[in-house]
């Protein structure tokens, strides 16, 4: 096969065989196509895109192209996918839930970059927890506790890595087949058996129009049956961040107290997720299912069970008995006024920048700074009532982004007529 016939067929919007799919993706892995000629092949993608068999073909190759992990003694193994937000926790609220519901999750997660935050970053402000274990290790804890999380070690679909970094510098990240195979080589890669996504669109996440997540929710669906899984992808909001804190330890705080029963927004997409998860994790009714993920936060189960998984993985229990930090600065508001929106990954950004997130994966974070807000879109203030309180060490730092951050928050300011008093 000759790539230069490839590229030419896909430019003429003819459809590739799995053959020459994977015949690009394993020679362009191991060296033998350059960089120049898989630009034009991804840019030929971009341009004139992909069928479903031939996304799936794409997502195949990648996920083959390196170490796949295979869970089979342990039974049926779910995991959870978000594409990405502000102040979504979910992962570990779900993970302690749905294993009191007698589901096993592995999941393998990613640290923060940029202005989304990353699961494993807020599991290490409990300080100590390893996120470093060997596959030996973490099937032990599976077996022991029901769910573990990790950090993705080992490279899996390192086709997708090199790929990835390929699209990143020529502007061919944002086809929806080129997206949905990068995702899904890496769940696949990962050997569940079930996988629950979670497509986020809005101004806090990277797909902005509410149909183009559907769309990929519904791509990646097919690619995971094709594959063999069962599927299910949810399409939600990020047009504001979906807890109140933002900032690693705020965030683990956040979920503690999502576990303790606190009701919002976050419980309920985390109540949402981990129902289906149980649901299709144990073939029962989504009723049923609800049913045993409401019990086990209220009976205490699910707290403990995170106590438990942290305790196993080295992480200190002390975020348990309470938040020691505390902000270095709150603005309260002045007038009556309501909460009209967000601007989301703005503010993502710059808790990012006050030390929350990485510019490059060699940076090292601050855990304990960030910001927590009060009131959701919708929700109404008075004078006096908290807006935002921002948690750093500095406080010219603090002072230096306050504005901006309150900015970020769209308010409807009012006098108020006591017209009945
Ligand atoms: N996340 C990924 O892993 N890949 C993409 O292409 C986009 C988002
Ligand atoms: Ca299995």
């Amino acid at each position: 096969m000759d790539v230069r016939d490839i590229i030419d067929k896909k430019t003429k919007r003819l459809a590739l065989s799995e053959k020459e799919i994977e015949f690009v993706v394993l020679n362009f892995t191991n060296g033998n196509i350059p960089d120049y000629q898989m630009s034009a092949f991804l840019m030929a993608i971009y341009l004139n895109g992909m069928n479903k068999l031939e996304t799936f073909y794409l997502t195949k190759s990648m996920w083959n192209s390196g170490q796949t992990l295979n869970f089979s003694d342990l039974g049926t193994i779910v995991d959870k996918h978000s594409t990405g937000g502000v102040s979504d926790t979910t992962t570990i609220v779900i993970a302690p839930i749905i294993a009191c519901c007698g589901v096993k999750m592995l999941k393998l997660s990613g640290r923060s970059l940029g202005f989304t935050g990353g699961t494993i970053d807020k599991l290490e402000s409990f300080y100590g927890y390893n996120i470093n274990l060997s596959m030996e290790k973490a099937k032990e804890l599976i077996i022991k506790n029901g769910a573990c999380v990790i950090g993705s070690n080992i490279s899996l679909a390192p086709a997708d890595k090199k790929i990835y970094a390929l699209r990143d510098v020529t502007a061919t990240v944002g086809d929806i087949s080129l997206i949905a195979s990068s995702i899904m080589s890496k769940k696949l890669a990962s050997g569940a058996d079930v996988i629950v996504l979670d497509v986020k669109f809005g101004n806090g996440a990277f797909i902005k129009k509410k149909s183009e997540a559907r769309k990929l929710a519904d791509i990646m669906c097919d690619i995971g049956r094709f594959a063999g899984k069962k599927m299910f992808a949810f399409v939600s909001d990020m047009n504001e961040p979906l807890g109140y804190n933002i900032g690693n330890m705020l965030e683990s705080y956040e979920a503690i107290e999502v576990l303790k029963g606190k009701k919002g927004k976050l419980f309920n997409e985390s109540v949402k997720i981990a129902t289906k998860c149980v649901e299709l994790g144990l073939n029962i009714s989504a009723v049923e299912a609800k049913k045993k993920v409401l019990k086990s936060i209220t009976s205490g189960d699910a707290l403990n069970k995170l106590k438990d998984m942290i305790l196993d993985q080295g992480g200190s229990l002390e975020l348990f008995e309470g938040l020691h930090i505390k902000p270095i600065l709150t603005i309260r508001a002045k007038n009556h006024g309501k909460v009209i929106g967000f601007k989301t990954k703005r503010l993502g950004e710059i808790v990012g920048q006050m030390g929350a997130s990485r510019k490059k994966i060699s940076d090292v974070i601050n855990y304990e700074v960030g910001i927590k807000t009060y009131q959701k879109s919708g929700d109404k203030f008075k004078p006096n009532d908290r807006i935002l309180s921002i948690y750093c060490k500095n406080l010219e730092v603090a002072k230096s982004v306050q504005r901006e951050l309150l900015d970020c928050i769209i308010v409807k300011e009012y006098v108020k007529k006591n017209k009945f008093k």
